[in-house]
């Protein structure tokens, strides 16, 4: 094996293919070497070493250290120094760099080589003793941390102890003397804390060094780092050593970073920050503050110290120039490191940017303006989710934030209102045209029409899972969680947070992209679709395949999705029309009538609502296809829970409580998710279905009338298993559009499909689709059901079987591509053996999950229907998915 790839003097052995193998940080070291950039030469123990050493109780492969000496000798060549050399040593760093970049997550050790001579020859080579101290005491410093495990403190102390004594503000105010008196109690303390002296020998030291940085893979700050961003272990990190480079060599040299963009506005300008006379990471670490490299930023950050552009004009131009380079060879914005020693610019790394959704948007737009990209990689450059930030309002970075409480940043955006701690006082609330925070300990789904008119919802309780976390989300409601620093006292109608008390009306602000909940109304920036935002979607729109598009129950759900570029509604879930204002009522009347005669007398009391309901949503989608679901789930979830609920019910309807008692006994189910619910309702009570299907053909001869624009009802049938089932279906809405078509003497088109959301009829969707006119994947209770897990209880197990790696994923969050996925392929493939042109579509969850919907592009679906504010993403991942 060959464990080493060296680099410098134009050439390499290796390039920015290989990430890999060299890791992110050698791997373009390597190209910029081959790019005849100045970068100081070094060389590359590969990430395959790292993992040898693991798998061989941490110690280093046999042959790394020839090969490893083979490539210092390369570097000697080329600088004309001797690495253990007393007359002109050379000096290494030590880096780590990993496959992906974890940013100060691992170790690197600088100035290795040192020694108590090597430190007087490197003075006097130098002319300049002070530099030589300060080098030294820094790679004591970083040896001992990194491979002898001292804490840094020990030796900051001393440092500080130092200064205060000797009246120095500043590193950079100590004289060569005073540094080597630091040394010398560097040496002290560290031989008294481990007995032994620092290693004076250069071998020693570079061995120490590289099986320190390959231990630092395993430091908790790099562990935890990959558990967050999904870092594999078995990737390992190299080694990157490397000649020394000197930005604390004097006033004309120094350090810096750099990005060729503006990482948070996307602006075309060079931005950065440089330290003279200094090393390493002083610049991030805030020792001293650094000063702008341009003059522009040097103006905008109101700083009176010079920028490297007015300091090192020379210096600075050459940098700009590689910049420039680097920006149109990677092709992508760049995140730099360099280093200037005595005027002499040297690059030590290049990466691409870490950038804010907004940057990226800006990036990639102005990017392909400028030819550097195509408009396909523009799209393939934003990632989906992010979209999400840019859609809802959010706090004016410039407000000031009186903060009474935080907890998890459940659903983003910023939200204002005033509090209210029941859904019924938000409906209330906003019947009054007034603005409302829905403020609970944990909400369930009876709070549904409570959460749908608050501008934001806030708990006390639960997790990013929790029923908030997950409805907000959906309804794309600026939402936070778990805020267990606040209280909710619900019998006074009180919020309690940090030392303030609030009542019910109060005004509060929750920011739910930070967590945060404010007290007052805070300066807000509105969501800006148009510009980037609104190119890059339309160059998405010109590439995708599929349609896109919405759930939505409601005239608001419906218009959103709309001005987020839906194209028709794929999923409308009527039942939701029976929760609001006085509908509960007359939909119990329904449920709890003796006998057929009772339950049409309330059905004729729906109809005008549910038609009402339908017209507006006509009217919205202006002859976009618009799917209606009857009604779908058991009929339990209308009726009242407590014993309390039930005499307001029994008082309502002018029933003995008793009787109404034995009707919720008649009508309980052990398993009502598996129950009567579904088109078994519409089997079992035809004349729900029929008032339904009246509804949605009365609504479109309205919308046909008044608007002039063509309805095509797409009438939906839920959790079908039977080929029978969906025919018996059929046959009762198909009665009902001749009689209201008949009515009308107007011609109505329309079509009668159904979920696909039980293995059944995935299996036996070619039988379905003899009746059937479109297939949509109903996936969440496809999940439920191929799985066998409820969807409702799975929480509880889930995160469980994450952390022990029985699941790599929640098949609720992301489809389970070989069980799900398959069920879908054969349902598609056997519909379409039937009805070759069906449309089919995917409604769960999962119609607005990137992984998914790339899913559904490769299996050829017609389109995803997915909630409002996740129409932008399906939009741009939907495109991503034919790149
Ligand atoms: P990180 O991955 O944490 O950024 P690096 O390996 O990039 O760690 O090292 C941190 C800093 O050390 C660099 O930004 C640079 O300032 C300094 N450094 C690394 N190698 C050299 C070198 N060969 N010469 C001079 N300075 C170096
Ligand atoms: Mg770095
Ligand atoms: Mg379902």
């Amino acid at each position: 094996v060959k464990w080493v790839y060296t680099f410098g003097d134009g050439k390499a052995e290796g390039s920015a293919r290989d990430v890999a193998l060299l890791g992110g940080k050698g791997a373009n070291l390597a190209e910029m070497a081959s790019l005849g950039l100045p970068v100081p030469p070094g060389l590359t123990v590969t990430t395959e070493a790292c993992n040898w050493f693991y798998n061989n109780g941490r110690v280093l492969p046999p042959g790394l250290q020839e090969e490893v000496l083979k490539g210092i000798a390369g570097m000697e060549a080329i600088t004309g120094r001797r690495f253990g050399d007393a007359g002109r040593p050379l000096l290494l760093s030590v880096r780590s760099g990993a496959r992906a970049s974890m940013p100060g997550m691992m170790d690197t050790v600088l100035n290795l080589g040192l020694n108590d001579d090597s430190v007087q020859a490197l003075g006097h080579d130098a002319g300049d003793a002070r530099f030589a101290w300060d080098s030294y005491r820094r790679f004591i410093q970083m040896y001992s941390n990194v491979v002898l495990g001292l804490d840094h403190e020990l030796f900051e102390e001393i440092l500080e102890d130092e200064k205060n004594r000797l009246g120095h503000e500043f590193d950079t105010d100590l004289t060569a003397v005073e540094w080597q008196h630091v040394v010398s109690l560097y040496k002290e303390m560290l031989e008294e804390e481990l007995g032994e002296p620092f290693p004076q020998e250069p071998h020693e030291q570079l061995w120490g060094a590289v099986s320190g940085v390959f231990s630092s893979w395993m430091n908790a700050r790099a562990v935890t780092y990959r558990m967050l961003h999904n870092i594999p272990e078995a990737w390992g990190t190299a080694v990157n050593i490397q000649a020394m480079v000197f930005g604390n060599l004097g006033t004309s040299s120094a350090t810096g970073v750099a990005f060729t963009r503006n990482p948070s506005t996307g602006e075309k300008t060079l931005y950065g920050e440089f330290l003279v006379n200094a090393q390493g990471e002083d610049v991030v670490a805030g020792i001293r503050t650094p000063q702008s490299i341009t003059e522009e930023g040097r103006i905008a950050s109101g700083s009176e110290r010079p920028s490297m552009e007015k300091l090192m004009p020379q210096t600075f131009a050459a940098f700009r120039e590689i910049c420039d380079r680097l920006e149109a060879h990677y092709r992508d914005v760049q995140d730099v490191e360099f280093t200037i020693e005595r005027g002499k610019l040297w690059m030590l790394q290049t990466r691409s940017a870490k950038r804010t959704t907004r940057a990226a948007m800006k990036v990639a737009v102005d990017m392909v303006a400028e030819g550097l990209i195509t408009r396909e990689e523009a799209i393939a450059r934003i990632e989906p989710s992010s979209l999400d930030q840019l859609l809802h309002p959010t706090i004016d970075p410039k407000a000031g934030r009186d903060v009474i409480g935080s907890g998890l940043p459940a659903s983003p955006g910023a939200a204002t209102g005033e509090i209210v701690f029941t859904a019924e006082e938000a409906v209330a609330a906003e019947a009054e045209g007034r603005k409302v925070i829905l403020v609970r300990i944990e909400t369930s789904p009876e709070d549904i029409h409570g959460m749908h008119v608050a501008e934001g919802i806030l708990t006390t309780r639960g997790g990013m899972t929790s029923h908030a976390a997950v409805v907000a989300r959906g309804m794309g409601i600026p939402c936070v969680v778990g805020a267990g620093t606040m209280r909710v006292d619900l019998r006074n109608g009180r919020l309690i947070g940090m030392g303030m008390t609030l009542e019910k009306g109060d005004v509060i602000t929750i920011d739910g992209s930070s967590g945060q909940v404010l007290a007052g109304r805070v300066a807000m920036l509105q969501p800006e679709l148009s510009g980037d935002f609104g190119r890059l979607m339309e160059w998405a729109d010109g590439l995708r395949r599929m349609d896109i598009r919405t759930n939505a129950d409601t005239p608001s759900d419906a218009r959103a999705a709309r001005s987020f570029g839906a194209e028709g509604i794929g999923l409308c879930r009527t039942e939701h029309m029976f929760f609001d204002g006085g509908r509960i009522h007359v939909m119990r009347e329904m449920i709890l009538a003796e006998d057929e005669k009772g339950r049409r007398a309330a059905l004729d009391r729906l109809l005008p609502m549910q038609r009402q309901d339908f017209t507006e949503l006509f009217a919205i989608m202006h002859g976009l296809p618009v799917t209606i679901r009857l009604l779908d789930p058991p009929l339990h979830e209308f009726l009242p829970k407590t014993g309390k609920e039930t005499r307001e019910v029994a008082a309502a309807m002018g029933m003995d409580e008793a009787v109404l008692g034995q009707r919720l006994d008649a009508l309980h189910e052990f398993n009502p998710m598996l129950g009567l619910r579904g088109c078994r309702l519409a089997i079992a009570y035809p004349e729900i279905a029929e008032m339904q299907a009246r509804a949605i053909f009365q609504a479109a001869v309205e919308a046909a009338r008044e608007t002039g624009a063509a309805v095509v009802p797409e009438i939906m049938v839920p959790l079908v298993g039977l080929r029978s089932e969906i025919d018996y279906v059929k046959g009762v809405i198909d009665r009902v559009a001749q009689e209201v078509t008949g009515e009308a003497g107007l011609r109505i088109d329309y079509l009668v499909g159904t979920m696909i959301e039980l293995p059944r009829a995935a299996l036996q969707a070619h039988a379905i689709a003899e009746a059937a006119e479109f297939f949509s994947f109903g996936t969440n209770d496809l999940t439920q059901t191929t799985f066998g897990i409820s969807r409702d209880d799975a929480a509880r197990f889930m995160t469980i079987y994450q952390r022990k790696g029985i699941v790599d994923h929640d098949p609720f969050v992301s489809l389970d591509f070989d069980g799900v996925g398959e069920l879908m392929e054969i349902a598609a493939t056997r519909g379409r053996r039937t009805r070759p042109k069906m449309k089919i579509g995917i409604c769960g969850e999962h119609g607005g999950d990137p992984v998914s919907i790339r899913f559904c592009e490769n299996i050829g679906l017609d389109y995803v229907s997915c909630s409002p504010f996740r129409v932008p993403i399906a939009r741009l991942a939907a495109a991503q998915a034919t790149i």
